[in-house]
């Protein structure tokens, strides 16, 4: 997947408050009143905002829309932690399990994947620890 889009791409690019994020959003009228106006005054201004408008209209053509769109509402969505964790576990309603497991493989959220391995080394540290711990004192429980 080298073409999805950027989520918050630095502000390398073009105008410093608009974000490929919001172009997209932009174009699907996704976008808080406000916002829409900002954009609309910022591709008013900017040349090269423009074009990138063009670039992704381009590839919405393309069939990156859908895509685009359903990441997009995922990652508006992401699980919290809770939730991720439960997902590392393996536990909780199988729904939500398997809305995480889209979410992380099919969308692949950045976000939410660095967020697992986090948990991860966090649940695994803790497991270590709890193993150490209840060697020693067995009434003692780690949530
Ligand atoms: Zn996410």
């Amino acid at each position: 997947m080298s073409s999805t889009p950027v989520p918050d791409s630095p502000q390398g690019g073009t105008t410093p408050n608009i974000t490929l994020q919001m172009l997209w959003d932009y174009l699907d009228e996704a976008l808080p009143q406000k916002d829409m106006i900002l954009v609309e005054n910022a591709l008013r201004e900017s040349e090269s905002l423009r074009q990138q408008l063009q670039q992704i209209m381009q590839r919405r053509d393309n069939g990156e829309h859908t895509v685009g769109a359903i990441w997009r509402r995922y990652r508006v969505s992401c699980p919290d932690r809770d939730v991720l964790s439960s997902y590392l576990l393996n536990t909780g309603d199988p729904r939500l399990l398997d809305y995480v497991r889209f979410h992380l493989e099919v969308i692949g959220c950045p976000y939410c994947q660095a967020n697992l391995e986090d948990l991860q080394q966090v649940y695994e540290s803790s497991k270590a620890s709890a193993k150490r711990a209840s060697s020693k004192d067995p009434s003692r429980h780690r949530r």
